[in-house]
C-alpha cells in the first residue's frame, strides 16, 4: 500500500524524522481556518498517491487565509495523473534554501536494501540521474547489519551533505531507516529533503510504500487505507480475503495459482479477438482453498461486475483435487441460487480430474459447460461473452 504525503509524514514524526505535520482538510473552508490557525504563508498541497503534484499545479503557496481558500477550491476535485484530489495538506511555508533527495528501498535483485541520496537538487532527481549520474549516490545497506551511527555517517559523507548539516543528516538517516524497517516499508522517500533557513534539515515531502504482507503485525496501518479510492468490487473481494483485481472486460476469470490465472488472462484475451474483442474482466486467484464457500465468494464478486457476460473457471488440481473443486462449484451454485445468472465454462485438469468432471456431468446444471482443454474453454467463454455483448 502506498501512502499519501500526510500519512508518510505521520510515520516520519513517530520515528523522529524532522518534519512539519500541518493539517489535512477536505474543504476549502477548512483550508482557510487551517491557514488562519497556522498563520503566515502556508503551502496548500494536494494529497494523492502520485508524484509530480507540484508540476501538475497541486502545490501552491498562499500568503493569506483567503488565498488558501482559493487554492484549496482549485486543487480539491482536481485530477492528478488520473487521481481525484479529495484532501489537501496545509503546512507552514518554510522556504527551502537547498533541496536534496533521500530514500531507502528494497533492492530485490540484490536481496538487500539500498539507499539512494543526492544533494544536487531533489525534485528533478530523475533528470539529475540522467545528466549527472555521479551526483546520485547508491549505497547498499545490509539488512542484517542495519544502519547504526557509523553506517549513517558513511551514507551522509558519501552523499556529500554539507558539514554544518552532518549531525542533523545522520540523525535523519537513522530515523528514516527506523521508519523503513519498523513499519515494514518497501520504500521510504523524501523529496525534497530540504535545508531550511537557519540550517534546519526537514522532510518537506514524504513517500512511503508499506509491504502488505506484513499487515498482520501492523494493525494501525489499516487507518491508512483510502476507502474512497478503492474499487467497490476490489473492496468486497478484500473483505472476503480474495486475491482479486478488477479489469476492463467481459469474461470473468477464476483460477487456482497466480501463474495459471495470469496465463488464463492471456489465453482469454487471445481467444476474445475472434469473438468481437471480448477481454478478461478480472484476475482472481482462489489459491488452494477451492471449497464451496471460497468458490461462492469468488463467483459472487465476479457476478457483481455488470460488465461480466460469462465466467471461466480454470483449475488445475494439485493439492486441492478436482473433485473438491467440482463440489465447490456445486456448493457455490446452491449458495448463490438465483444470483448465479451467467454461463460458467469450467475446465478441470490434474489430480482426480475424472471424479471432478463426473460430479459436474451429474450435476447437469444449465449454466455450466465443461470443456477439457484450457484453449478450448477460453474460446467457449469468449464466444458466450461475445454473443451476450
Ligand atoms: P511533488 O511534486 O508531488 O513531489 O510534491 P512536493 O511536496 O515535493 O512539492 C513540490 C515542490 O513544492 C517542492 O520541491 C518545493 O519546492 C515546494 N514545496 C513543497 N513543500 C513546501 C514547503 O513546505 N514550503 C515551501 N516553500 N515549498 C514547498
Ligand atoms: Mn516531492
Amino acid at each position: 500500500m502506498d501512502l499519501m504525503e500526510y500519512q508518510a509524514k505521520e510515520l516520519f514524526a513517530a520515528h523522529g524524522v524532522a518534519t512539519t505535520l500541518g493539517k489535512v482538510v477536505e474543504t476549502a473552508e477548512e483550508a482557510r481556518s487551517a491557514a488562519e490557525e497556522i498563520g503566515g504563508t502556508v503551502v496548500v498541497k494536494a494529497q494523492v498517491k502520485a508524484g509530480g503534484r507540484g508540476k501538475a499545479g497541486g502545490v501552491k503557496l498562499a500568503t493569506s487565509p483567503d488565498e488558501a481558500f482559493e487554492h484549496a477550491s482549485a486543487i480539491l476535485g482536481m485530477q492528478i495523473k488520473g487521481l481525484t484530489v479529495h484532501r489537501v495538506l496545509i503546512t507552514p511555508a518554510t522556504p527551502p534554501v537547498e533541496e536534496y533527495y533521500f530514500s531507502f528501498l528494497l533492492d530485490r535483485s540484490h536481496r538487500s536494501y539500498l539507499c539512494i541520496a543526492s544533494v544536487e537538487g531533489g525534485v528533478e532527481i530523475e533528470e539529475v540521474a540522467k545528466t549527472n549520474p555521479d551526483a546520485v549516490k547508491q549505497i547498499p545497506v545490509d539488512p542484517g547489519a542495519g544502519v547504526d551511527d557509523a553506517k549513517a555517517a558513511e551514507i551522509v559523507d558519501e552523499a556529500g551533505f554539507p558539514a554544518e548539516l552532518r549531525d542533523q543528516a545522520i540523525a535523519m538517516v537513522k530515523a528514516l531507516y527506523a521508519t523503513f524497517v519498523e513499519e515494514d516499508a518497501t520504500l521510504v522517500e523524501v523529496n525534497p529533503l530540504a535545508r531550511l533557513e537557519g540550517d534546519k534539515l526537514e522532510a518537506l515531502d514524504g513517500k512511503v510504500s508499506l509491504d502488505d504482507n506484513a499487515d498482520f503485525r501492523h494493525e494501525d496501518h489499516a487507518k491508512f487505507e483510502d476507502k474512497s479510492a478503492a474499487d467497490p468490487l476490489e473492496a468486497k473481494a478484500k473483505a472476503k480475503g480474495l486475491n482479486y483485481v478488477k479489469l476492463d472486460g467481459e469474461v470473468g476469470i477464476i483460477g487456482n495459482g497466480a501463474g495459471l490465472v495470469m496465463s488464463t488472462l492471456d489465453v482469454v484475451a487471445y481467444a476474445g479477438e475472434d469473438h468481437g474483442g471480448v477481454k478478461p474482466a478480472n484476475f482472481l486467484d482462489i489459491g488452494g482453498g477451492a471449497n464451496a464457500q471460497v468458490m461462492a465468494d469468488g463467483l459472487d464478486v465476479i457476478l457483481g461486475d455488470d460488465q461480466v457476460k460469462s465466467v471461466f473457471v480454470n483449475v488445475f488440481g494439485g493439492i486441492t483435487a478436482c473433485d473438491e473443486v467440482a463440489n465447490g462449484i456445486k456448493g457455490a451454485l446452491e449458495i448463490l441460487g438465483d444470483q448465479a445468472t451467467k454461463p460458467l465454462v469450467v475446465r478441470l485438469d490434474g489430480n482426480n480430474v475424472d471424479k471432478g468432471r463426473a460430479i459436474l456431468d451429474e450435476l447437469n446444471h444449465p449454466l455450466v459447460t465443461q470443456v477439457p482443454t484450457m484453449d478450448g474453454a477460453a474460446d467457449k467463454a469468449a464466444e458466450l461473452a461475445g454473443a451476450a455483448k
